[in-house]
């Protein structure tokens, strides 16, 4: 059986793995999801295996029967070639919390799990097609996927990378990353507008007949980046079963017994994963979806309501300032069974009056496996301290709504399932707010990098040091208006 995947809107004829890589978002404006059953994964098969192989068995249940041995090799180029150190996703722990590290790739946040792999999906792709066209790859960032695909981008042949980064939206850590990026086919634009804004800009190239004619005469195509390609979510189902099966090597729970993860969320990529786990076999309770004071998340889980009316707030963990949350058009349509009109319906009403309301059953299903909340920015940099003068574990901003939200929950609940924290980020990428949390005072970046250093002696991840020190490369900023322009401008010069 040939495994294809299908727009969540209905308007695309299914397509295998690769054609489902390079296109990146289907071709209705839909998002691509499998159009077969998830495969059921034997957990005590998986025991044993390190993450290469855990890797290969989990991402061969998407692609084509007979590649698992060519998946092996792109995994193991993506875990295993020295851009993970402390053994790609360790697991350590905060209190009553296991905390799955998700940063230690090489962008030093949860980005990397999936962008150090897809760059691989894309070469491998274009070569099973045949494909002669060079790939333009577009990317909004709301500051970590667009420094993780610049690197897992740069220099591969066949490849090029535009990213769209909001000026005012991403730390100074983020920003530095970002335009000091070497390599001969990258390019960083800042813009004048939100993420949103950004990602908005980037779903209307690929759906825009002008760009697709001026594309078909530069023998070039379009594709993404961000985690509206199944190309990013299927790398990251990997890393829950890790953690679980780290803790049943640990002897922290046994084979078969249930976990919560507690999961902060922006674009909804990171927890959508976890939901796909599940299906495929991995034994968990309740997901905890944590957001900041862009709170739209918890609004939907708590009422079924999303209402993307509202004001979008700058706030300290930046890369989850986020309204339109790309990824839970994918769990709609999971949670109304596949009825591609019905989610097509709803997608249509957010777009033309910013609001669509799902029905109560669908709510009801939803909430069986999913809580959520959001922390403020005052809660963030309390927990933040708590945690390190409780248990000496150092959160970055986004970890911190994680666990914070997990506490809530706690607190309501009761529930004392086994919980895993899912680590986004260093605390490194967001010195200022982190060394102001612990000692209420604010410093410029680079000193508080230096004083955060100081006073916990947590490691400096290995792509941070001596950033202050790189050359600024690239120093364009456009309006986001001038996003299509822009692309059309640049695929006339190739
Ligand atoms: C991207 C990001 C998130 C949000 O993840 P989603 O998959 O978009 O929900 C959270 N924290 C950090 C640090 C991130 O970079």
């Amino acid at each position: 059986m040939d495994k294809l995947y299908k727009s969540t809107r209905g308007g695309q004829t299914p397509i295998d793995f690769y054609n489902a890589i390079l296109q990146g978002i289907a071709s209705d404006g839909g998002l691509l999801v499998p159009d077969f059953a998830f495969e059921k994964k034997d957990l005590h098969a998986l025991l044993k295996l390190d993450y290469v192989d855990l890797a290969t068995e989990v991402i061969s249940a998407f692609t084509p029967d007979g590649t698992k041995e060519e998946i092996r090799a792109l995994a193991k180029e993506a875990y295993a070639s020295g851009l993970f150190d402390e053994g790609v996703v360790p697991l350590k722990k905060a209190g009553g919390l296991y905390v799955a590290e998700l940063f230690h790739g090489q962008t030093a946040a949860f980005k990397d799990m999936a962008l150090s792999l897809l760059p691989h999906f894309m070469t491998y792709s274009l070569k099973k097609k045949g494909e002669n066209r060079e790939v333009m790859i577009l990317a909004a960032t709301s500051g970590d996927t667009g420094k993780a695909a610049l690197e897992g981008f740069k220099d591969v042949p066949g490849t090029t990378i535009k990213v769209f980064y909001p000026i005012d939206g991403v730390s100074n850590i983020q920003k530095q990353q970002m335009v000091t990026t070497t390599g001969n086919n990258v390019e960083v634009v800042g813009i004048h507008g939100n993420f949103d804004d950004a990602q908005r800009a980037v779903k209307e190239a690929f759906a825009s007949a002008k760009l697709k004619a001026l594309c078909e005469e530069h023998n070039v195509f379009l594709s993404s980046a961000n985690s509206i390609n199944i190309g990013r979510l299927i790398p990251q189902i990997v890393y829950y079963f890790h953690s679980y099966l780290t803790l049943v090597r640990d002897g922290t729970i046994e084979l078969g017994h249930q976990v919560n993860f507690t999961v902060p969320s922006g674009n909804f990529g990171n927890c959508l994963a976890g939901w796909i786990a599940k299906q495929m076999g991995l034994p968990v309770h309740r997901f905890i979806v944590a957001s900041n004071k862009n709170n739209i998340l918890t609004d939907f889980f708590k009422t079924g309501e999303y209402d993307a009316r509202r004001e979008f707030y700058k706030t300290n963990a930046p890369a989850m300032d986020i309204l339109v949350s790309s990824n839970l058009e994918r769990l709609v349509y999971f949670m109304v069974n596949g009825d591609t009109a019905k989610v097509k319906s709803f997608m249509d009403e957010l777009n033309k009056d910013g609001i669509y309301r799902i029905d109560e059953e669908t709510l009801k299903t939803i909430q069986d496996q999913f809580s959520a909340g959001f922390l403020s920015e005052e809660e963030v940099l309390e927990t933040i301290k708590t945690v390190y003068v409780d248990h000496g574990y150092l959160l970055d901003t986004h970890t911190a709504v994680g666990y914070g939200v997990y506490e809530e929950y706690f607190r309501n609940t009761g529930d004392t399932t086994p919980t895993v924290l899912l680590s986004t980020a260093s605390p490194y990428k967001f010195p200022e707010s982190v060394y102001e949390a612990l000692t209420g005072k604010k410093e410029d970046v680079y000193q508080a990098i230096d004083d955060l250093h100081k006073l916990t002696a947590v490691e400096i991840p290995y792509p941070l040091k001596g950033i202050k020190d790189r050359k600024v490369l690239h120093k364009g900023v456009i309006d986001k208006e001038e996003i299509l322009d822009f692309v059309a401008k640049r695929i006339e010069e190739l």
